[in-house]
């Protein structure tokens, strides 16, 4: 598309132009460009800019924005039907005796490029526009799964059944009954694409839309299939197996190709979104897993070696070195998850709560005594006695 030119050039008025001066260059311009009056060529083509051009400034809102940004960006805010939305053309075209709808634009072949993005995306769908190459594929579908976090680990196959569009097997998914005579339809005679006019300020623009008896194939059956009533689907559940595979994340989903819901010309994927839940005894940090074991006091001291458990279900040892404080961390290489698409595991992480007696005999109590001292409380306790005597 060529560059726009500047809205004030166009209607030939100078920036600080009032309403008024606007408004009365555009209905001398549009008193000479009007397509009910001038059928040279680009007559249509000057009108419409003009048209726009004065759709703009003509708005107060929409004319500062056009001074702050400019076309750019006054285009990323405005679409093509906002710019004509609210804009006044009526008393200026009823003065001339127009009738300010009725001039014919539209259905050429620049609708496109005029109305850009606007009616595009609504119109063409995500499939594109244009009768018989209009695919219909079925709609993409979500399943929410909930494993548990072993189940992450090791991979595991789930059989799920889902309830969707399935294809009908009395037509084979065509509508048609057996043995019907395929017709032209009858709605758009076979060109899949019906036109609707849409009607803005002084301007008609015409979309072309798919045809919705046919559905933009340009067919339709002299007999319709009685098990689908014509639409070549039915409520269907079908079993899948779906294959989880080992270090799965939470949250992540997996894409089954042609599982969704089933459509003529093939059907949508269904995506199984995996929910890992939470573990009562490790807790999941990427492909680490944090694990908190309980120890003796008289472990930590001494040191030793202790069972663990790891996500396999499998138990590794674990070696305390004598004097080891609480809490501290031990790293357990490849004793974590597995890493999804990829070699290798993370790692164990293993921190040691060191558990403190809660009954002690009186033997234990003194022998604590003995050898780490006796607590400050007790020994002042003692010295106040001592004192009293
Ligand atoms: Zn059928
Ligand atoms: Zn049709």
């Amino acid at each position: 598309m060529a560059t726009k030119r500047d809205y004030y050039e166009i209607l030939g008025v100078g920036k600080s132009a009032s309403r008024d001066e606007i408004k009365k260059k555009y209905r001398e311009l549009a008193l000479q460009f009007h397509p009910d009056r001038n059928k040279d060529a680009g007559a249509e083509e000057k009108f419409k800019e003009i048209s726009e051009a004065y759709a703009v400034l003509s708005d107060d809102e929409k004319r500062t924005t056009y001074d702050q940004y400019g076309h750019a960006g006054f285009d990323q805010r405005y679409s093509q039907e906002d710019i004509f939305r609210g804009a006044n053309f009526e008393d200026i075209f009823r003065e001339f005796g127009f009738n300010f709808g009725g001039s014919g634009f539209g259905g050429g072949g620049d609708f496109d490029s005029i109305l850009g993005s606007f009616f595009g995306q609504q119109m063409r769908g995500r499939r594109g526009r244009g009768g018989r190459s209009r695919a219909e594929i079925g709609n993409d579908l979500r399943y929410d799964m909930e494993i548990p976090l072993e189940e992450a680990a090791s991979g595991v196959s789930k059989k799920i059944e889902i309830a969707h569009q399935i294809s009908c097997d009395e037509c084979k998914g065509k509508g048609a009954a057996p043995g019907s005579k395929v017709l032209t339809c009858s709605a758009c005679g076979g060109s899949g694409q019906q036109q609707v006019v849409k009607r803005m300020g002084p301007m008609q623009f015409a979309t072309i839309t798919t045809c919705s008896r046919c559905n933009g194939n340009g067919i339709q059956f002299e007999k319709v299939c009685s098990s689908c009533r014509g639409s070549g689907k039915k409520r269907g559940t079908s079993k899948i197996s779906v294959d989880i595979p080992s270090g799965v994340h939470d949250g992540s989903s997996l894409r089954l190709s042609g599982q969704g819901d089933s459509g003529r010309d093939g059907a949508g994927d269904l995506y199984v979104v995996i929910h890992v839940s939470e573990d009562e005894r490790f807790e999941r940090n990427g492909d680490d897993l944090y694990l908190e074991v309980p120890i003796t006091f008289t472990q930590a001291s001494l040191g030793d070696e202790i069972d663990v458990p790891t996500i396999s279900g499998a138990h590794a040892k674990l070696s305390i070195p004598p004097g080891t404080q609480s809490h501290t961390v031990f790293k357990m290489r490849g004793q974590g998850m597995p890493r999804l698409n990829n070699y290798g595991k993370g790692d164990q992480l293993v921190r040691v709560i060191i558990e403190t007696p809660k009954s002690l005999s009186d033997e234990q109590k003194e022998a604590l005594r003995k050898h780490f001292g006796a607590p400050a409380k007790e020994q002042s306790r003692k010295e106040k006695k001592f004192g009293f005597f």
